[in-house]
């Protein structure tokens, strides 16, 4: 019998376990380790965080799906990975933590024959001083951040009902941070309730990025194919944001906060601040650091983890100058180069590079955003690594017949405002692929058949619908392996 484990249960950890578990059956052990009791269908936190969806409504607890399903679920986290075994035990394991119940805060060295590292990112918020729900920002990164920047967003709401000016910033909270979509959805999400509730000329709305132009979202921008021409995707959302009402800021590193004021470098290496009554700044990302150890108890973690603590797997990380990145640089198995039975998924593999063209302060500060980690990627990467996994397992052949490149890889990005079948709209935006190929499509860098914008309702109603769908299928409910990632 061989023991799968998988660290994680998002999108990605939770993909590969269910996959994992279908295609092994009882013949073998799938055991999941992850701290947080739920599940989160994370894009719906931004309607949490503006109040429109209860915490309640995109989560659901974990345990009794696994137990449906026959996976191992211990809820602990994951400290070190040793996959040589130690002095002690010849096979690999990962020593484990539990979080709750009897046995909090005991160890456990959990055995593995494979290992799927999806542990995702871990929200740096230590990385810009001040930043955070602990300190002067909002975050919307988790539904309990969302919950709260929720209760503070009302706060606000209620002033300018009051006749109160309030103004409010979002955007990146670092000068790396990436995730500018899902800010984005926010900084619309905001503009909606206050303009519903006809607030307007109170609210001071301010978008604040590190990209150099506005609809980077870390891809390095697109263009796209919309109403029959070909446009930017700079000009597509600075005409988003304007027809909202918002303000924007580019090219800009916030590097601390403090009550009230966001401080911030730009690329010219300028300093200067901006003032707040409410902001929502999202984190720079990094591993979830755990550490790894050969079997005399070394300390391997620069082998096995790339600097910000993501994971190797079998991209080329040679350091090289951006003209000469390519395509075939990023990879499509996500194996760990030195471990072949370990493996990452999701945003916990490290990329070879950022996609957008890296940039600098006079002062040596960097600011661009890092490469965007999107859930359906997450999805898939979870899903084909189970498969490859599985594959292995059945026929002892170390090959991988299931491949996901965000190279070749599509992708969707809905940004949605409003709530509900009459009052939503939004901004779709389809990207093919992900990671621009120069050199199969020289022109515009993607194929520009798939890669569109549109602004209208349909966009809303797939969004809502995709809440209940991704829902369904994570509870692993009748047919869930037919919907796809
Ligand atoms: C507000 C917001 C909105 C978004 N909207 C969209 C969207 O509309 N469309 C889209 O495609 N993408 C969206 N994204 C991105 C998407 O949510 C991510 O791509 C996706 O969640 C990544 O999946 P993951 O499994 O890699 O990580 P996660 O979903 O973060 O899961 C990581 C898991 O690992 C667990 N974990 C962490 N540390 C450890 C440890 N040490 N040991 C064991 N387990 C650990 C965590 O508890 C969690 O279960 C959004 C992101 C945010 C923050």
């Amino acid at each position: 019998m061989a023991k799968v484990l998988v660290l994680g249960a998002g999108i990605a950890g939770h993909t590969a376990a269910l996959y994992a578990k279908r295609i092994l059956k009882k013949q073998h052990e799938v055991i999941v380790v992850s701290p947080n009791s739920n599940y989160q269908w994370v894009p719906s936190n931004i309607w949490v965080g503006v109040g429109l969806m209860k915490p309640e409504q995109v989560i659901f607890k974990l345990a009794p799906v696994y137990k449906k399903q026959g996976i191992i679920y211990k809820q602990a986290l994951a400290l070190s990975i040793h996959p040589e075994g130690d002095s002690e035990r010849q096979k690999a394991f990962v020593t484990v933590k539990y979080v709750t119940g009897e046995q909090e805060g005991t160890e456990e060295k959990v055995e593995y024959d494979y290992l799927i590292n999806a542990t995702g990112p871990k929200l740096n918020f230590a990385a810009t001083e001040g930043l955070g729900p602990d300190k002067f920002t909002n975050s919307v990164c988790t539904y309990d951040h969302a919950a709260h920047a929720w209760k503070n967003l009302q706060n606000s709401l209620e002033k300018l009902e009051k006749g109160e000016k309030q103004s409010f910033l979002i955007g990146t909270g670092h000068p790396l941070a990436t995730c500018q979509g899902a800010a984005f959805e926010y900084a619309l999400n905001i503009a909606f309730e206050v303009n519903k509730r006809k607030l307007n000329h109170l609210a001071d709305i301010w978008w604040i990025s590190n990209e150099y132009e506005l609809g980077d979202f870390g891809m390095g921008g697109a263009y796209i194919k919309r109403n029959g021409y070909i446009t930017p995707t700079k000009i597509f959302t600075e005409s988003i944001l304007k027809e909202y009402g918002i303000q924007w800021i580019k090219r800009a590193g916030v590097t601390k906060v403090e009550q009230g004021v966001a401080h911030y470098e730009n690329l010219d290496g300028e300093f200067h601040s901006k003032t707040f009554d409410y902001a929502m700044l999202i984190p720079g990302f990094a591993g979830a650091g755990m550490k790894a150890f050969n079997k005399e108890g070394s300390d391997i973690t620069t082998e096995v983890f790339a600097a910000n603590g993501m994971m190797k797997v079998d991209a080329d990380y040679t350091t090289k100058p951006y003209e000469e990145w390519k395509s075939s640089d990023w990879p499509s198995i996500y194996q760990n180069p030195k471990y072949d039975n370990v493996y990452a998924a999701g945003i916990a593999f490290a990329p070879p590079h950022a996609i957008s063209k890296p940039m600098e302060s006079p002062n040596g500060t960097k600011i661009y955003p890092t490469p965007p980690r999107t859930g359906m990627p997450s999805g898939v990467i979870g899903k084909i690594v189970a498969q490859n996994v599985a594959h292995r397992i059945k026929t002892g052949k170390n090959d991988h017949p299931h491949k996901a490149s965000m190279v070749k890889m599509g992708a969707a990005c809905i940004v949605s405002a409003g709530y509900g079948f009459i009052k939503g709209q939004a901004a779709v935006m389809t990207v093919n692929p992900i990671v621009p190929d120069w050199e199969k499509y020289p022109k515009w860098g993607r194929n520009l058949k798939d890669t569109v914008g549109v602004v209208g309702s349909a966009g809303h109603w797939m969004k809502l619908f995709m809440h209940y769908m991704f829902l369904y299928k994570a509870k692993a409910k009748a047919g869930w392996a037919l919907i796809p990632e």
